[in-house]
């Protein structure tokens, strides 16, 4: 199998692949609680996994190199729990904003930062809104989650999509690491509040809080009927979301351009 694992390659090696224009996959995730059963690794695990498996699956369309995963992410909301190591906003944003330009500065013109933690998701579009305007390289940001979306959800039985250490998420991590899945007591583990939102206020307004506010051991969400089996098609489905997302040219094209070459009778400065 070739191998796509940045870390794993000599330099020359990833100047081939930047001189061969290579898709660099940035995993970013957590190291956070998951509740009683699942390790904390769960989000980078995963993040990991699928960015591997998504590498596969275009390879022999066009060449893609994944990087280190940064395991680091925001997860202040899971500190009550304990076991979660978090970053500022501060330090997040720089330690992604540093890796996006050391890959650039080599050379690789197309970065997709594939996100597999919920907390992460306004970071890192702000980030790459700060980044995309100067940057040599097309920034695309993706979650598994929302990319794969149905194809995740029509997997699970009792509950509606993936949910923070519910069936989604143990029934995946049976796959990767199942000597790290604590079943003894799964059947009554499930998040009583399933549907409700702890960052939001009124209608559609935000107001932060801590997971500690919708969950007593750290879960959403139900892993009473999570198997491995469910956990390979899901791992299956966000690669292959991933993998579209990567194939699709409308990814990377460069923005349209469509004002005439005046307005108010002053000429555009090129
Ligand atoms: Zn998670």
């Amino acid at each position: 199998m070739v191998e796509v694992d940045w870390s794993r390659l000599k330099a020359h090696e990833l100047r081939k692949l930047a001189n061969d224009n290579a898709v660099v996959i940035l995993p970013i995730a957590s190291i956070e609680q998951h509740g009683p059963h699942l390790p904390v690794m769960t989000d980078t695990r995963l993040g990991q996994e699928i960015a591997f498996r998504a590498a596969h699956k275009v390879y022999e369309k066009r060449p893609v190199v994944v990087t280190p995963i940064v395991w680091s992410g925001l997860s202040e909301h899971h500190m009550p729990f304990g076991g979660t190591l978090t970053l500022s906003h501060d330090t997040f944003r720089r330690v992604v904003r540093d890796v996006i330009e050391s890959i650039t500065r080599h050379g690789f013109r197309d970065i997709l930062i594939s996100n597999s933690h919920g907390g992460n998701i306004i970071a890192m579009q702000q980030i790459l809104d700060e980044l995309a305007p100067n940057s040599e390289a097309t920034l695309v940001a993706t979650t598994y989650v929302t990319e794969a979306g149905e194809d995740l959800s029509k997997h699970l039985q009792d509950q509606p999509g993936v949910m923070h250490a519910g069936e989604a998420e143990t029934s995946m991590m049976l796959v990767c690491e199942p000597e790290l899945v604590d079943l003894s007591d799964i059947a009554n583990i499930a998040s009583p509040k399933l549907d409700e939102k702890f960052l939001s206020a009124g209608q559609g307004s935000y107001r932060w809080r801590p997971f500690s506010h919708v969950t007593q051991n750290g879960l959403a969400g139900n892993p009473a009927r999570s198997t491995a089996e469910k956990g390979e098609k899901m791992l299956e489905a966000g690669a292959a979301a991933l993998a579209r997302l990567i194939t699709d040219p409308e990814t990377w094209l460069r923005p349209r351009d469509l004002r005439s070459s005046e307005t108010g009778g002053v000429l555009f400065r090129e």
